[in-house]
């Protein structure tokens, strides 16, 4: 079963929404040459205590980050540490926080100073490519015109998508149905119906889509070591139209 979320429930997932977007734009105008990973980490948990929030990742699993954070040929679940960001870096940081008993969930890769060419297309056609997705998730639409339409983007581009992890349905749960395969053929796949609320994530590798954790069991990295990029929103399916991006700041 899909969860469809009612308005009650709406009113409290747009708030986690909207304050996973916001920390996670000022964790993202943090990263520079020079910091660590773990340091990134450590000051996305400093402004979760500030805003009240918890990590929806942290002990998720085990996992011992508040944040994913994954660079250049990391492709998610990247372990924050000791790996200092250089520039010429593609930093992905995953960030999804619980509160008012809801999660929201989104993803950003950042590019470090002067990066090449090949890296900042692989970082557009991402963003396109979710772009794209978000724009299929329409009620009445199914799984597979989502997934088609992020493929569809990436592999016109030249890139692949990585098949061995997907979105997912997202609510009081991190991970709720059904999953999103960043590809798919259109008509196929459950049925979208506005109040379900949806984490499209497209991961596109400049290389093969085959990936290979590291022995950390949690990060996830190209087989080619080529690079990664990854693009996240939670979205809400809309009675009309295209979703709805719930993870986006507070408009002022
Ligand atoms: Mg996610």
């Amino acid at each position: 079963m899909i969860p469809i979320k009612t308005p009650e429930e709406l009113k409290r997932m747009r708030v986690a929404c909207r304050l996973s977007a916001e920390i996670l734009a000022e964790v993202a105008a943090q990263i520079r040459p020079g910091l660590t990973t773990g340091e990134l980490d450590a000051f996305a948990a400093a402004r979760m205590r500030a805003r009240g929030v918890k990590s929806a990742f942290l002990g998720y699993g085990g996992f011992p980050g508040y944040t994913c954070i994954s660079l250049n040929e990391e492709v998610v679940h990247g372990i924050p540490g000791p790996r200092a960001i250089n520039a010429g870096d593609i930093v992905s940081v995953d960030l999804g926080v619980v509160a008012e008993g809801f999660v929201g969930d989104n993803a950003t890769t950042v590019r470090v100073g002067e990066v090449d060419a090949e890296a900042v297309r692989l970082c557009e056609v991402t963003e396109a490519s979710l772009a794209a997705g978000i724009a299929a998730a329409r009620a009445g639409s199914r799984i597979g015109d989502v997934g088609h339409a992020v493929q569809a983007v990436a592999e016109a581009a030249g890139f692949s998508v990585v098949r061995d992890y997907c979105g997912h349905g997202v609510g009081r749960k991190l991970h709720e149905e059904p999953q999103i395969p960043n590809f798919g053929k259109p008509g196929q796949g459950p049925l979208l119906k506005p109040g379900m609320t949806l984490a499209i994530e497209p991961m596109v590798n400049q290389g093969t889509y085959q990936v290979e954790v590291l022995p950390n069991r949690w990060t996830v990295r190209t087989l080619d070591r080529r690079r990664s990029a990854h693009f996240e929103h939670t979205v809400l399916v809309a009675e009309s139209g295209p979703a709805e991006i719930l993870t986006c700041a507070e408009k002022k």
